[in-house]
């Protein structure tokens, strides 16, 4: 694992960027897994503007997302597919064909998790997984809790986790209860890891990953494990 500090948000939005970039014009067919949040807003910002000013292509790049919220349609503006039409989606060249993220409204969630994890596999797996943290720590929404789990799974979202997804939503009440998440499976076999995290809100939990023990009450301290992890972050 490496960590890097960075002097600002811009400043790591962009490195991530290029990182990402890398990956897609070193393996124009890339599989690259994806996260939402406030975090890499500034990334997908960078990757736009890569393609429109230097010909960054994607049409042959293939996107898995970490996670959806359970009960959301993909339509609805709060859904993580909304929120990547509107950031990454629809300003690259990116084939709709071949952007995934795990069904939000599937009858069954453990089955979606099942056929989500069989779709990464039949991908080959992820060639670079960007995450966020959350401020307890979690990776996608593998919350805290007594063990790590391996599969693509539903949750029921952490009370912290509802309060800080409230701001986007018109109040707390309206934040589903639950999501279904990429399990540290797909996660750690992910060839390149990438997480980013800013503000001085995620210095305690960003230290405690990087350098802490490795428990599944701090999430993200899995990482230590993974041979090609990149932890960034930025104080502001
Ligand atoms: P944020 O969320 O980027 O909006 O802080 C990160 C996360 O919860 O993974």
């Amino acid at each position: 694992m490496t960590v890097q500090t960075c002097l600002s948000y811009e400043e790591m939005s962009r490195k991530a960027a290029e990182i990402i970039a890398g990956v897609v014009r070193s393996k124009p067919n890339a599989v690259l897994g994806l996260a939402t949040g406030s975090t890499p807003v500034g990334t997908y910002r960078h990757l736009v503007r890569m393609h429109r000013d230097e010909g960054l292509d994607f049409s042959r790049v293939t996107t898995v997302n970490l996670d959806e919220y359970l009960g959301l349609p993909g339509t609805h503006e709060q859904s993580y597919r909304y929120f990547m039409e509107e950031h990454l989606f629809r300003h690259v060249n990116l084939d709709p064909a071949r952007t995934f993220l795990p069904d939000g409204l599937a009858a069954d969630p453990v089955a979606e998790g099942r056929r989500y994890d069989e779709l990464i596999a039949s991908l080959g797996g992820t060639d670079i997984q960007l995450l966020g943290i959350g401020l307890d720590g979690h990776i996608g929404f593998n919350e805290p809790c007594g063990e790590f789990v391996r599969a693509t799974h539903p949750v029921d979202l952490d009370p912290s986790t509802i309060r800080a997804n409230a701001r986007f939503f018109a109040s707390e009440d309206e934040v589903p209860r639950r999501a279904i998440t990429m399990g540290m499976g797909a996660i750690m076999g992910a060839r390149q890891v990438l997480l980013l995290a800013s503000g001085a809100a995620k210095r305690d939990i960003f230290e405690a990953s990087v350098s802490g023990p490795i428990v599944p009450q701090v999430p993200a301290s899995i990482l230590q494990l993974h041979p090609n992890a990149v932890m960034m972050y930025a104080a502001d």
